[in-house]
């Protein structure tokens, strides 16, 4: 496992760069962090959630296991049900067995810390936070983002990005390409009628109608006195230079985040996915912008060869990213 999943990826006080309500150090969740038992599913998943009872640890407390009676716990449930459905469309549309491909068992940690306002894979497991209950709720309640964390884990086990500058984003941007692809396919959307936002279940009362990204129109998600406003850039000429954010993971994923809106627009976001999901496979760590494009439009033209996508798609998709100002 590289260096930079096991620092793991946390979402919320990334994102928004003015979030000042991440107590956890990180340093608290290096100690906790448990490594995967190993245990094989044999195709089926098997997820096993735990309860944090409000420590910062992993592991606290299992409360509930694959096969086994559902909790008075809604949290538990509901990050069960949608860790499920993501292990379910993996294995249906992608034909995957799991985060490794190898069955690994699906570990869940949900009420981690207090007041907990994010959600990460930490290189392992999924760990969900309760949020405040004001600015986010309860980081369970949302199927992007757990296919997002998850997502996460899938690309660590496939291209394995740098977590940084652009192989950073396109961390990022895979983890989205899953959380909307998935979202969409369970509530029997397209592209066309997709909102594309990511988050939007999580806000709480004070950012209620905002969202943490929006894939359609990045830089459009939030804009408020409590976060500040969504940063990122939908083409390359607003490319982000800084060094925040691992140098902009959370900013510049919305470029090729914009890009694979265009796609599936224009072919469905079910064969977008499939297109994504296959180039991850072959792309590698220190992947660029550039690396990726190229890798997508090759696996366009080999999936229009197998029948798998549709003629044309391989036009569409080179112009899609021509849109977002891409190659570069
Ligand atoms: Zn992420």
């Amino acid at each position: 496992m590289g260096g930079l999943a096991r620092q793991g990826i946390d979402e919320a006080r990334l994102t928004i760069q003015q979030s000042r309500f991440s107590r956890r150090k990180r340093s608290e969740k290096m100690v906790n962090l448990k490594t995967f038992s190993g245990k094989a599913s044999g195709g089926k998943s098997n997820r096993a959630v735990y309860d944090s009872q409000n420590t910062y640890e992993n592991r606290v407390k299992l409360v509930r296991e694959e096969g086994g009676s559902p909790s008075p716990d809604e949290t538990v449930n509901n990050a069960y049900d949608y860790v499920g459905q993501v292990f379910d469309y993996f294995q249906e549309v992608m034909g995957r067995d799991s985060i490794d491909n190898r069955g690994m068992e699906l570990v869940i940690n949900v009420h981690f810390g207090e007041k907990y306002q994010n959600a990460f894979w930490d290189g392992d497991e999924i760990v969900l936070g309760d949020g405040d209950g004001k600015l986010f709720t309860n980081f369970s309640k949302s199927l992007d983002v757990i296919a997002h964390e998850l997502g996460h884990g899938i690309t660590q086990f496939s291209a394995n990005f740098n977590y940084r500058g652009q192989s950073g984003a396109l961390h990022e941007h895979f983890s989205d390409v899953f959380g909307s692809a998935i979202t969409q396919r369970m509530a029997n959307q397209d592209a066309r009628d997709a909102d594309w936002l990511i988050g939007n279940e999580i806000m709480g009362p004070e950012l209620y109608g905002e969202s943490i990204r929006s894939m359609s129109e990045p830089g459009t998600a939030y804009d408020n006195s409590l976060l500040g406003k969504d940063q990122q850039p939908s083409h390359m000429d607003n490319y982000y230079q800084g060094s925040a954010d691992n140098f902009g993971v959370h900013i510049n994923s919305g470029i090729p985040n914009k890009a694979f809106y265009l796609a599936s627009i224009g072919i469905g976001t079910d064969k977008s996915a499939l297109i994504w999901y296959k180039s991850l496979q072959k792309l590698w760590p220190n992947a660029n912008f550039n690396d990726a494009v190229k890798v997508i439009v090759e696996t366009t033209r080999d999936l229009v060869k197998e029948g798998l996508v549709p003629q044309g798609a391989t036009q569409k998709v080179r112009t899609a990213f021509r849109e977002v100002g891409l190659p570069k």
